[in-house]
């Protein structure tokens, strides 16, 4: 094979909570990760030039195209262990934000994992994978599981969880960039006994429960970025305004969902949102496929 086409999906995190600051400077947290059917599409083609003499290229042109780049890392990655990978070529199309806390970096680096794997013959399983992709991010090993799944450790440690009822969801990006290190270096640790319980969302999932999801809904970021950020405090207020079971900031922002269920008709609420990034997506069961 010389070359592979993947849709790689974006996360929304319907529960986040910090535990505490462990001595490697990460952050313990409990999340409930949730697939949704917005994808960027990659193609990796094999190459016959010098190893590490990759190309990137992305439309539109929003990331960086180098070393940076986190498929570029995972390549690399992967070549530290198997020499027998070469150089690439790989074109990203983007649709996921950047830096909008839907997890776009992490799984165009899973997709071009899995990629490589497929490629070069690897013969790595997906735990295999995800093991590698856990040294690019805490959030890649999500995305070769997708769908639901409950994330301990950095986020990286997950539990599949079975969502009863798909839901659509409304996702509005503001176009801020918000640095995620920022964000956990300012954070107010919670006291264990203000903790909130990841149970309580995890059963309103499993056994479809929506409006009680929609008020469990929960992200302890959100109250240093909803301070910082004027913007995404704005957006999630007037998003709230819409019809929809519950409102809430995805993983480190600035991208705020609501949850709506499928039949409502909200398209004049998402045109009030005067947002230059807003549209109507849905739950997804996968993070990743082959296009
Ligand atoms: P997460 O939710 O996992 O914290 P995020 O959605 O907030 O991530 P990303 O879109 O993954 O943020 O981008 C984070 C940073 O990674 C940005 O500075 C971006 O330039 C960089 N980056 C590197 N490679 C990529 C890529 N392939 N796609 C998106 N961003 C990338």
């Amino acid at each position: 094979m010389e070359e592979i086409r993947l849709r790689a999906f974006a996360k929304i995190n319907l529960f986040l909570e910090v535990l505490n600051k462990r001595p490697d400077g990460y952050h313990d947290i409990e999340t409930i990760f949730q697939s949704v059917n917005l994808h960027d599409t990659l193609v990796v083609r094999k190459t016959g030039r010098r190893p590490h003499q990759h190309m990137i290229r992305c439309n539109p042109d929003v990331v960086p195209l180098n070393q940076n780049n986190l498929t570029w890392k995972a390549v690399s990655l992967l070549q530290s262990c198997y020499p027998q990978v070469g150089a690439v070529d790989i074109e990203i199309q983007k649709r996921i934000p950047v830096s909008g806390g839907l997890g776009g970096g992490s799984s165009n680096a899973a997709a071009v994992l899995f990629a490589i794997n497929e490629l070069y013959d690897l013969g790595l399983t997906l735990p295999q994978l995800s093991l590698f992709g856990s040294k690019l991010g805490a959030d890649v090993p999500f995305f070769f599981l997708g769908g639901t799944a409950l994330g301990r450790g950095i986020g990286d440690q997950l539990t599949p969880l079975q969502l009863m009822h798909n839901f659509d969801v409304i996702l509005a990006n503001p176009g801020v960039h918000i640095s995620t290190p920022t964000v956990f270096q300012n954070l107010k640790l919670p006291l264990t006994s203000e903790r909130q319980d990841v149970r309580i969302v995890a059963r309103c999932v499993e056994q479809g429960l929506l409006p009680e999801l929609g008020v469990g809904l929960f992200n302890r970021l959100e109250e240093f970025v909803l301070v910082e950020y004027p913007s995404v405090a704005r957006l999630k207020r007037e998003l709230s305004r819409t019809v929809s079971y519950g409102t809430l900031m995805s993983g480190s922002g600035a991208t705020v969902f609501s949850l709506v269920a499928e039949t409502e008709d909200i398209r004049s609420s998402i045109d009030v949102l005067q947002c230059p990034s807003s549209f109507r997506t849905r739950t997804a069961s996968i993070g990743l496929e082959i296009a």
